[in-house]
């Protein structure tokens, strides 16, 4: 049994909200805290179980202070912002609770999420005797799990992995982003990295792309991008040669982006508009539906998964290890859309496992350096079943 802190009530934190509820033999109690407390409110309202809530800006370490000694939780959930993670893990370490979140840090004014930040607080961590689990969502989180679990069951050796993520679903607006649209649009719109041969390679945004099969949803291209779990997984798997990532994005999107980007709504520097200062894409966000809102509207599937290949037994081996979760299915079960709730499930799943022991460690740790079987059991029991396709 444990007291947990969700921290943001978004599309993410609402889904936590409901799954940790689901299993009151393990979270005890939950306190939701947000920025504005009307969101919180509205989570509170939907949940059979009663939960507290609290108003918190988390970009105040000493709020969260506060917010953690009123508490008194065994583990803080992060599903604001990664703007928020450094100041909830320094009120973490300052109250000595264990920590999870979802995304890494990225500095407001700067582009740039990478995991130094966090990984620099591991120090910090151990001599406290607390711990942090970085990427609990599906990408990074269950991709991460699937290839620790590739790594531990499937494969003697492992060279390649294409991470997959695509989205089939139509939510019916010309454009909108299925997570906050801030951090969606910065990551899109960053330059695409990979892992290969030990080196990062580099290519413009959005100019990589291939076609490929999805189960249950059909041919897609997608689309060579960076994301955070390439930098811990080139250093977790061992002995791998390439990890690239690839998303689907609906032509509309694309479309709307390039417009957005070509006028100048997605810079992240500050313009003076009437006298006051104010960030293109951060306006743009608080004209754009929020995601929290899409599940009503949203038809169709997600697919996402990992794409391995290398050695077995000393032969050729190459499997994909994905999952399928479906837009209407997720808002009949808690109101949300799939890409909210394929996030929000593993959050849930990674907090149980902290708290119910069967994941620990002093430090700062990547999903994927924990023992992936009990994840992987979870996952079939809560929402997000997967497959292994041997290809
Ligand atoms: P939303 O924008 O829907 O929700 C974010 C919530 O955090 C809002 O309620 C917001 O409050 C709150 N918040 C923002 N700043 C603060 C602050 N300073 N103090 C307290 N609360 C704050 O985003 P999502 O739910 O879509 O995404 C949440 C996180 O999940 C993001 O970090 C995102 O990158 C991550 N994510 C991870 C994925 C994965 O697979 N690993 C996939 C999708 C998302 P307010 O209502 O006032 O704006």
């Amino acid at each position: 049994m444990g007291r947990v802190v969700i921290i943001g009530a978004g599309g993410v934190g609402s889904v936590v909200v409901h799954k940790c509820a689901q299993v009151p033999e393990v979270f005890e109690k939950i306190f939701l805290a947000s920025r504005t407390l009307e969101r919180c409110r509205k989570i509170q309202a939907d949940i059979d179980s009663p939960i507290e809530i609290f108003q918190v800006d988390a970009d105040i370490s000493s709020e969260v202070v506060e917010l953690i000694r009123k508490c008194e939780p065994d583990l803080v959930v992060n599903t604001a912002l990664p703007y928020q993670d450094l100041s909830i893990m320094d009120a973490c370490l300052a109250t000595g609770v264990d920590y999870l979140d979802t995304a890494n840090y990225e500095p407001p004014d700067e582009a740039k999420f990478c995991y130094k930040w966090q990984w620099d607080y591991r120090e910090r961590f151990e001599k406290r005797g607390t711990m942090a689990l970085l990427g609990s969502g599906f990408d990074p989180g269950v991709t991460n799990v699937f290839c620790a679990y590739a790594q531990k069951k499937l494969f003697d050796e492992i060279h390649y992995i294409d991470i997959l993520d695509a989205n089939a679903g139509d939510h019916g607006h010309p454009f909108a982003t299925n997570f906050n649209p801030e951090i969606n649009i910065r990551e899109v719109t960053a330059k695409a990295r990979y892992f290969e041969d030990g080196k990062w390679v580099e290519e413009d945004a959005l100019s990589v792309h291939q076609t490929y099969d999805f189960p249950e949803i059909g041919t897609k291209k997608a689309y060579l991008m960076y994301h955070e779990e390439i930098e811990s997984l080139a250093i977790n798997i061992k002995g791998v040669k390439r990890i690239r990532f690839w998303m689907t994005f609906s032509e509309s999107y694309l479309t709307h982006l390039k417009a957005l980007e070509n006028v100048g709504m997605t810079r992240i520097d500050p313009v003076l508009y009437e006298g006051h200062s104010i960030v293109p894409l951060q306006f743009l966000k608080s004209v754009l539906p929020d995601p929290a809102s899409l599940g009503k509207s949203t038809r169709g599937k997600t697919c996402i998964g990992c794409r391995i290949e290398g050695v077995k037994d000393g032969a050729p081996k190459k499997v994909f290890i994905y999952n399928v979760c479906d837009h209407e299915a997720c808002f009949a079960e808690v109101g949300s859309q799939a890409v909210s709730y394929t996030t929000g499930v593993p959050t849930m799943i990674g907090a149980m496992l902290m708290l119910t022991g069967v994941w620990q460690g002093k430090g700062v740790f990547n999903i994927e350096e924990f023992d992936p079987e009990p994840f992987m059991d979870k996952l079939m029991k809560h929402g997000l079943p997967w497959k292994i396709m041997e290809m």
